[in-house]
């Protein structure tokens, strides 16, 4: 007899095979559904178990607690497949597609506008979500709407425009409001020359492995820039490159990185995270802010001025 599930539901999957930084518990319900409609279905069977739902994307920007996660977690990652227009520069894409694999076709297409977006491992519904950019451009540049599902109604698509979103640096209204995005419209500019913004794309790409550590599990930059200043420029003034706490480690590589050396708890990440905090506070008088989402339950950690 087979135990699936109708909708694809698993019960305690652990959430490390899910993350980037290759920590994190157990889901108590978790779908990778590759539909929209099984978005819905999903939604509405948690509302109906009065359970508390979230979507997750590729988990290149998530700290999951080592406690797990209650309720429904949805991840979005098969949820695939994109249709560029060469003429017009209309993309549309499912929230499941990733950004480089999207970055790469675009490229090819002479469609010029997403040449940063290679080198973020994450998903389309995640960078929308945190307006994810790198060399010079962002998500907001290039996106015009998203069609959302709301967790609370889950019956009912809705379209949001870019000018809905709030953008701002790695921010948008999707990460004060629990909508899920199952796809996006992005326009970018058409008729280049395929050869040219491959190129760049390239480019764009070697220089970021060749500046961070892309080798080692990690989330990228841990910490959102204190404009003008720079994160990685505080952390590595004050020496903290290398500083270990269990198997987190700030990368020696890039000091805006904490890479994962092999046995990391979430909890040693969450750790780190607060011991640099607290040295860039006590010498700088400054504040730095992660832009890593952490999701779950982590011990408080007060920090001293
Ligand atoms: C090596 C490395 C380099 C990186 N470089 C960059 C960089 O240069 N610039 C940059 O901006 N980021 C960078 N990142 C961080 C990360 O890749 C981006 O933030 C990315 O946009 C996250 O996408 P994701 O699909 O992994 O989302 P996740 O990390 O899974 O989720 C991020 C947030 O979005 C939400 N979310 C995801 N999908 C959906 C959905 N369909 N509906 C609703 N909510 C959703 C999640 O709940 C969570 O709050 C890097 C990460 C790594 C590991």
């Amino acid at each position: 007899m087979s135990t699936t599930h109708p909708l694809g539901l698993r019960r305690a999957v652990g959430l490390a095979d899910y993350t980037t930084w290759k920590v994190g518990g157990p889901a108590q319900w978790f779908a990778e559904p590759e539909r929209a409609e099984e978005f819905t279905q999903l939604l509405l069977w948690a509302q109906a178990e009065g359970l508390v739902s979230r979507v997750i994307g590729a988990g290149s920007n998530l700290l999951v607690s080592d406690h797990g996660l209650e309720g429904l977690t949805l991840c979005n990652r098969r949820l695939q497949g994109a249709q560029l227009d060469a003429g017009s520069g209309v993309i549309e894409a499912q929230a499941g597609e990733p950004i480089p694999t999207l970055a790469r076709r675009a490229a090819r297409a002479g469609l010029s506008g997403l040449e940063w977006a290679v080198g973020i491992p994450g998903t389309v519904g995640g960078a929308a979500v945190m307006n994810a950019g790198a060399q010079g451009g962002c998500t907001a540049e290039v996106l015009e709407s998203i069609t959302v599902l709301d967790p609370q109604d889950p019956g009912r698509r809705l379209t949001l425009s870019a000018a809905e979103l709030d953008f701002d640096y790695r921010h948008s209204r999707l990460q004060l409001e629990p909508l899920v995005v199952l796809s996006a419209r992005f326009r970018l500019s058409a008729g280049h020359d395929p050869a040219t913004v491959s190129q760049r794309t390239s480019a764009n790409l070697h220089s970021r492995t060749s500046s961070q550590p892309y080798q080692q599990p990690s989330c990228g930059s841990v910490f959102r820039n204190p404009e003008p200043q720079k994160a990685g420029q505080l952390i590595e003034g004050l020496g903290l490159k290398g500083l270990s706490l269990g198997g987190a480690q700030v990368s020696p590589i890039h000091a805006n990185f904490i890479v994962n050396t092999g046995q990391a708890l979430a909890s040693d990440i969450d750790q780190l995270i607060a011991q640099v905090q607290q040295q860039v506070l006590s010498a700088h008088a400054i504040a730095l802010h992660t832009e890593v989402k952490r999701l779950g339950r982590f011990e408080e950690i007060a920090l001293a001025a």
